[in-house]
């Protein structure tokens, strides 16, 4: 006889992950499926803005490292800030991972590693083995590719490509960099998150807008410039899904990247993920719900889509918007307007 649930979650990323806990206190009955043996190996530059934590509260020893000190650079200008409460912080996903599956030991939610969904059907899915479960609701926490998305027949039109590589370092690289540079990134830029023995050099483009090659030779072109040498190190790179439809269809959700929901101009998308997989629990909960939070993650992504939109429309004057952008970054108002955007 097939296993019944409540509601079945697919992936355990940190949308799928948060989703879970959200249920843990309730009568519910849950099983997130994961199709890898463990969690959270997932290409990411593990950067966390404050409002990432605000949902999901980290213990000290899961971060790596707390960042005070942040650069952002354009072709010819640098602007510097150090706060003194930290304006972002860096994890490795799998220690990531690790910790939010630890929130869900002892709770009634079933968690099964080694799960590949393929297949959905009306009110059950199915997995490679053959195992089938049944579901009343379908939560797609299932990322990029996810197959409940593609089930519900909602393409990903927008979305990023994403390099990057994770590079040794011999000391504990100090600050957190952004390099904007139109001619190399165009409305794009490249990161520098320092992690603790490592660094994530990375950036990203919408293939639609940019042709990936020629960011992916301007980024070696500034990694030369810059005298960051990758060494062994290999290129990774990875979609991210913008095109956010709703998160809600009949007794399926979508959440996190299943839903689009990351940033098209940051690539940030773990704090979008918490938030969705959290309200998406609500909402299964008490269908009443108010979802105030999706609300904010939705204007968030807006805010970010409009300073991309800026620098789209500025065309071949991107590269002096950036100057003068950087100008005023370092002007104390504007730094603490644009702190504000990425804390509460
Ligand atoms: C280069 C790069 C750098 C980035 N840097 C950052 C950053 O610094 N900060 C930030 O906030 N975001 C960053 N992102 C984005 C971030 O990684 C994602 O937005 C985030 O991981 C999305 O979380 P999620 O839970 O929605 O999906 P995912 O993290 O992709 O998790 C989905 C899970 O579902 C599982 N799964 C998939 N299909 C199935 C199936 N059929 N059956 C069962 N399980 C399945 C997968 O194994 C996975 O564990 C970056 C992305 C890239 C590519």
């Amino acid at each position: 006889m097939m296993e019944e649930f409540d509601v079945i979650i697919v992936g355990g990323g940190p949308a799928g992950l948060q989703c879970a806990r959200e249920f843990s206190g309730s009568a519910l009955r849950v099983l997130l499926l994961e199709k890898q043996e463990g969690f959270g190996d997932k290409l990411c530059g593990g950067g966390l803005t404050t409002k990432a934590l605000d949902v999901l509260p980290l213990p000290d020893h899961i971060i790596e490292q707390k960042i005070l000190r942040t650069f952002i650079h354009s072709r010819r200008r640098k602007a510097g800030t150090v706060t003194s409460v930290p304006a972002l912080f860096t994890v490795d996903r799998r220690v990531l991972g690790a910790y939010q599956r630890s929130l869900l030991d002892g709770t009634a939610v079933e968690v099964r590693t080694n799960s590949q969904v393929v297949e959905i059907r009306d009110k059950s899915v199915v997995l490679k083995d053959g195992t089938a479960y049944g579901f009343s609701y379908l939560v797609g926490a299932d990322g990029y590719s996810s197959m409940v998305r593609r089930h519900l027949g909602l393409k990903v039109k927008k979305k990023l490509i994403g390099f990057q590589y994770s590079i040794p370092v011999k000391q504990e690289y100090p600050a957190l960099e952004i390099n904007m540079d139109a001619r190399r990134f165009s409305v794009w830029y490249a990161w520098i998150f320092p992690h603790g023995d490592t660094i994530a050099v990375g950036c990203c483009c919408d293939p639609r807008k940019a042709d990936p090659q020629k960011i992916k030779a301007g980024f070696h072109d500034w990694l030369n410039d810059r005298k960051i040498d990758p060494g062994d190190a290999r290129l990774e790179s990875y979609p991210i899904a913008y095109d956010y439809r709703g998160v809600k269809f009949d007794n399926t959700f979508l959440v996190g990247e299943a839903a689009g929901l990351a940033s098209g101009f940051t690539g940030e998308g773990v704090y979008q993920s918490l938030v969705s997989g959290q309200e998406v629990a609500r909402m299964i909960l008490d269908p009443m719900h108010k979802a105030d939070k999706l609300d904010q993650v939705l204007k968030y992504n807006r805010i970010l889509e409009r300073v991309m939109a800026l620098f789209r429309w500025a065309g071949p004057l991107r590269g002096a918007l950036q100057e003068f952008l950087v100008i005023l970054m370092n002007k104390e108002w504007l730094r603490k307007k644009v702190n504000a955007q990425f804390s509460r």
